[in-house]
């Protein structure tokens, strides 16, 4: 047997995925658990959106797709976008979900010891692509109430800040930046000519206010949103980037020479996914919101997530998160420890992206063990 140890480069060291597999392989023996560990919503794709995939297969959509997108879907982003920012220099194009649009960013613009700065709690993801791309992670606490203390952020920025990345609704918390905290980062990222980089998967799961980009208030933003959320589509991996034309034929150039395109048949269902009033769906995640907010209220201390469909819970006292979660899955109860999303140990994530029945289940797990 080779060595292997000498194959597996030096950049993939530096982050795992192994805190996710322990909670999973932990769970494996589970036979109906109540999960609320999934980052996906609970709905089906909408039929339409299936009929137009099979349709687009069985007519042949099948070979590659033009880079920047097939026209039609493209062309309907364009116009949204136009429509809702109005910029003279923002061009889209469609990539392979979300993740792919964030890694075509970082790989476009990071150079070995650029310096990336983001909030934590964050995505899991934002630390691997940026050690992938030999950029160094910058993490500003937005502990304990998840809003973004400005002046902590301007004293991170040093000479070698590169990049801002900026998600909300968040994801673990659920927590909405307001207009100000959003306006606040995109003129600090203009001023010091940052790019800045809006994390958009969960624009269209707000249950407050309406959304606002970062983009709004700052043209350069690059924004990455996509389907995989907003229509149930997260194995169909159809995402898309917007921002000024220079960068994006950069991301364009790195698409073609990785991913190619987004799966075909995948960007016609996405065009047929844009029709969708995903309203009733909303609606019932706001409902869902409520419920669970009222029923953790007298054990938990949670802060009020405005979007996507998370909450990010306090863990009790002296209590750690692998220890909670493994006292959850023995009560037949997935959810995902803090630290996963993290440098502190401190929250729990729950997903109420699932029916009403294991939401009530789950609360009452959550209220005996607590
Ligand atoms: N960003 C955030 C904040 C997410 O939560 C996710 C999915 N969990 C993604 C990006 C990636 O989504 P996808 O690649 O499926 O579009």
């Amino acid at each position: 047997m080779a060595n292997f140890d000498k194959w597996i480069a030096n950049r993939t060291l530096n982050f795992d995925s192994s805190g996710i597999r322990k909670m999973f392989d932990m769970a494996a023996n589970l036979k109906d658990p109540i999960n609320l560990s999934i980052g996906q919503p609970d709905f089906d794709v909408p039929q339409p959106v299936k009929d137009e995939y099979i349709r687009a297969i069985n007519e042949g959509k099948n070979g590659y797709a033009l880079t920047q997108g097939i026209p039609i879907l493209r062309e309907k982003l364009q116009a949204e976008v136009d429509q809702n920012l109005g910029h003279e220099d923002r061009d889209v194009f469609v990539c392979s979900g979300t993740s792919g649009g964030l890694m075509l960013s970082v790989l476009s613009l990071i150079n070995p010891g650029d310096e990336v700065i983001y909030f934590d709690p964050f995505f899991v993801m934002y630390p691997a692509i940026i050690e992938l791309t030999g950029g160094i992670s910058v993490k500003v606490s937005a502990y304990p109430d998840f809003k973004l203390d400005m002046q902590k952020l301007e004293d991170a920025i040093t000479d070698k800040t590169k990049m801002i990345i900026l998600n909300s609704p968040s994801n673990p918390t659920g927590v909405c930046f307001s207009n100000e905290e959003i306006k606040g980062v995109a003129e600090l990222a203009a001023k010091h000519n940052i790019c800045l980089v809006s994390d958009e998967i969960y624009s269209k799961f707000v249950y407050d206010a309406p959304y606002v980009s970062a983009a709004t208030y700052n043209p350069d933003c690059i924004v990455i949103d996509g389907f995989s959320k907003t229509y149930a589509m997260t194995g169909h991996r159809v995402g898309y980037v917007h921002g000024p034309k220079k960068i994006i034929e950069t991301m364009l150039k790195v698409q073609q020479f990785t991913f190619v395109c987004s799966p075909h048949p995948a960007q016609w269902a996405g065009a047929v996914a844009l029709d969708t009033d995903i309203t009733p769906y909303v609606d019932q995640y706001r409902i869902k919101r409520e419920r669970l907010l009222a029923g953790l209220a007298d054990k938990y201390e949670i802060v009020k997530p405005g979007g996507a469909f998370y909450a990010f819970p306090k863990l009790p006292d002296g209590v750690s998160g692998e220890a909670f979660v493994k006292k959850a899955i023995e009560n037949n109860l997935m959810v995902i420890p803090g630290n996963i999303f993290s440098d502190q140990d401190s929250h729990f994530r729950i997903s109420y992206a699932v029916s009403d029945e294991k939401l009530e289940q789950g609360i009452d797990v959550l209220n005996r063990i607590a």
